[in-house]
């Protein structure tokens, strides 16, 4: 193997590293979105559990009212009772009475209900506030992890960078161009093994004369198919 290959080989792995720590780095602020985001779902499912519990607590206080004016109502009737002479006054007024009562009965069944509501909601409500301290909790340890991480990573950049400028200095600097070129292109690697007498990035079947070429120890060879630099294994 060319002695070029050799360290184009070593420079890839630390390109390799170099890249997956920017794209780390990259996708941090939408990892940060990500978690907060879930904690606001967590805190809009709370305040949709206290509002449904203010609603029925707001509709109780209104069945009381109703319920109140209906029972002045009926005592309105019994002092008209009283005044009144005709017997047929009396019984339209004892009519108006049932039918109040009967109002009241209703509007009573409706009370027990709400307070049903009521007591689903508080229960709804302590379980959204315990789930959003747990979650809060969880989201204040990865906020953190994630702090320390991305203050690492800035670190492990710069040392990796650092390596790699090393590197690069000793490295021909046709070939470097040359690989750097390539790199720039592929997502993965610019430097492929033949295996086979295949390329082993694109796994294409190489020309016998290519695989002579890239047998050579001073020459560069690319792959006919993806472009990549060949190589042998030693
Ligand atoms: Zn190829």
């Amino acid at each position: 193997m060319a002695k070029a290959i050799e360290q184009l080989l070593v420079l890839q792995a630390c390109d390799q590293e170099i890249r997956r720590l920017r794209k780390e780095t990259d996708d941090i602020p939408l990892r940060k979105q990500q978690i907060e985001s879930r904690l606001a779902a967590h805190k809009d499912g709370q305040a949709q559990a206290e509002h449904a519990l203010l609603e029925a607590k707001a509709q109780i206080k209104r069945l009381e009212g109703e319920i109140d004016a209906a029972r002045q109502q009926i005592q309105k009737f019994r002092d008209q009772q009283l005044q009144i002479k005709s017997n047929d006054g009396y019984k339209a007024l004892e009519k108006e009475i049932a039918t109040a009562q009967g109002a009241i009965r209703g509007l009573e069944d409706q009370e027990l209900a709400a307070m049903e509501t009521v007591e689903t909601a508080k229960e709804a409500v302590a379980g959204r506030q315990s789930s959003l301290a747990s979650e809060q909790v969880r989201v204040d340890e990865e906020l953190k992890t994630f702090a320390e991480r991305n203050a690492g990573l800035g670190e492990e950049l710069k040392r990796k960078e650092d390596e790699r400028r090393q590197l690069a200095a000793e490295i021909d600097p046709t070939w470097l161009a040359r690989y750097e070129r390539l790199f720039a292109k592929q997502r993965d690697a610019a430097i492929a093994l033949v295996e086979h007498g295949t390329c082993g990035s694109c796994h294409m079947k190489l020309s016998p004369s290519q695989v002579v070429e890239a047998r050579k120890p001073d020459t560069l060879t690319l792959c006919d198919f993806c472009g990549r630099m060949l190589y042998f294994a030693p």
